[in-house]
């Protein structure tokens, strides 16, 4: 096995919403930086069929400025984006094309200068009196051993700051007790407008549960105003007279499909896998199981039972299963449930988050939703409160469980992502730790690159039918 040192000023491990906007925004002021992903192209999960949700606050408000805006710009010139668009139930849903975004990012981190490592995992971590001196990365035929002034774990998984030894919590009690994970798919050959037309004429197939504290307005009509880009969290009497008789092959009561920018392609957020902890191989190759074959048997139902799903076909299972919650380490601040309810923006937040509190419940016993202020990201959370130059940015960054079920939401992520490769690089430059560079100048920098750091700078743009739109 080859094996070599490189020297970074900046290492970015996992380039998802968490490490992509980091590596970009170190980069673009002048870190030598270098992104390792295990997969062989860039995203995480902004590849496996999702939405962009978190763009608008409760009131329909833009709330989410910087690298993420410019992600969504950019795809939108593109014709790969549709526009952030209200929604009674989720604040906004953004629908993008997901192979448009793996190359618009590579293309800006190419621009940028970022080194790009794919097919690369971490092996180990070694710490010294409280400082990563050197990581070592694998892939096939090689080991490279990696020397950086700051590293930033984005691997979701805090894989890289488990390694070096960082304190997390998993869950509560329990460490497998964490929201449910998902396989996603792509279904074509969808007619929606019998979807929505048949919502029409039984809007209790949208009913939701009391858990679920929405706005009104989340209804067919809903639907028929926003046909192209919305989200279907619904068929909730089908699926469960389905489960009641035992023909439903996923552990769910409602039907969730994402609208997508082909036409008659929808993407399905349905399997739910219980006491998956997404940090462990055999609990990922038990998800990967159940999550294909469920996908593989769930085609057969819809068509046989969801009006405009009856001429649908499996276009392809995403590559790997999404995880939404797993270890969350110890930052020099913490993001709680408190803070985020009561919508605090500290003088330390490098941007806003806005999202519901959205908990799919661990042992499958359904999905708790409320509304929250717009509030602030501190930048402490992405600073580890142990290991000097280590950094974390995505969801395994320092937040409780309450707070993640919102800030989990990728263009959230990608905000606190692009505070802390600023960060990183503001601590490379002048030899300082990231815990250490001065928050203020941090965010006159970030607010200079359109960040949005206070609700009284939320953008205009608010969606269409929004309470904010309709004032
Ligand atoms: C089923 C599901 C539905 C969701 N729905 C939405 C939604 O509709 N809208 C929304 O905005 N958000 C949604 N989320 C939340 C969001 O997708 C995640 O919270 C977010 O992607 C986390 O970002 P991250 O960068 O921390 O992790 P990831 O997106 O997982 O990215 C981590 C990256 O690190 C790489 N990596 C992992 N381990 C290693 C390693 N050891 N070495 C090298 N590289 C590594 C991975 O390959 C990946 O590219 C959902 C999540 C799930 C699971």
């Amino acid at each position: 096995m080859e094996k070599e040192t490189r020297c970074y000023d900046v290492a970015v491990i996992g380039g998802g919403p968490g490490g992509l906007p980091a590596a970009l925004e170190a980069a673009r002021h002048g870190a030598r930086v270098l992104l390792a992903e295990k997969n062989g192209y860039l995203g995480g999960n902004l590849t496996i069929g999702l939405p962009l949700l978190g763009y608008l606050d409760k009131d329909g408000n833009r709330i989410v400025g910087g690298i993420a805006q410019e992600f969504a710009d950019e795809l939108a010139r593109r014709g790969a984006a549709g526009p952030h668009t209200w929604c009674p139930l989720h604040n906004s849903v953004t629908i993008y094309d997901h192979e448009a975004f793996k190359i618009m990012a590579l293309q800006r981190c190419l621009e940028a200068g970022v080194d790009l490592l794919f097919h690369t995992q971490v092996l180990q971590a070694e710490a010294e009196d409280g400082r990563l001196k050197s990581v070592v990365l694998f892939g096939k035929s090689r080991r490279i051993e990696v020397r950086a002034r700051v590293f930033i774990d984005a691997t979701g998984d805090g894989d890289l700051a488990c390694m070096a030894g960082a304190s997390y919590e998993k869950g509560e009690g329990d460490r497998r007790a964490v929201q449910p994970a998902t396989q996603m798919c792509a279904l074509g050959g969808v007619n929606l407008e019998q979807t929505i037309s048949y919502l029409e004429e039984h809007p209790e197939q949208m009913e939701l549960p009391e858990s679920m504290a929405i706005y009104p307005g989340y209804d067919p009509a809903y639907l028929r105003a926003n046909a192209k880009y919305h989200v279907l969290v619904g068929m909730r009497g089908i699926f469960r007279e389905l489960r009641d008789r035992g023909e439903l092959p996923v552990d769910r009561d409602t039907m969730i499909y994402i609208t997508s920018l082909i036409p008659g392609r929808v993407h399905i957020n349905c399997t739910r896998h219980l006491r998956v902890d997404g940090s462990d191989m055999l609990d990922l190759t038990r998800a990967e199981i159940e999550g294909q074959l469920q996908n593989y048997a769930l085609v057969d139902v819809l068509r046989r039972h969801v009006p405009g799903f009856g001429g649908c076909y499996l276009e392809r299972v995403f590559p790997f299963v999404g995880v939404r919650e797993s270890r969350r380490f110890k930052g020099t601040a913490r993001l709680t449930g408190e803070a985020v309810e009561s919508g605090l923006v500290g003088a330390d937040a490098v941007g806003l988050g806005g999202y519901i509190i959205d908990i799919h419940d661990g042992s499958g016993a359904g999905t708790v939703i409320r509304k929250v202020p717009p509030y602030g990201l501190p930048y402490g959370m992405a600073c580890s409160a142990e290991i000097e130059n280590l950094m974390f940015s995505g969801r395994c960054a320092s937040m409780d469980r309450t707070a993640l079920s919102s800030a989990r939401v990728m263009p959230t992520l990608m905000v606190l992502a692009q505070g802390a490769g600023l960060g990183a690089a503001l601590a490379a430059g002048r030899g300082i730790s990231p815990g250490a560079v001065d928050t203020a100048s941090l965010r006159a920098i970030l607010e200079r690159e359109q960040a949005i750091l206070s609700p009284a700078g939320a953008a205009g743009g608010a969606g269409a039918g929004s309470p904010a739109g309709r004032a």
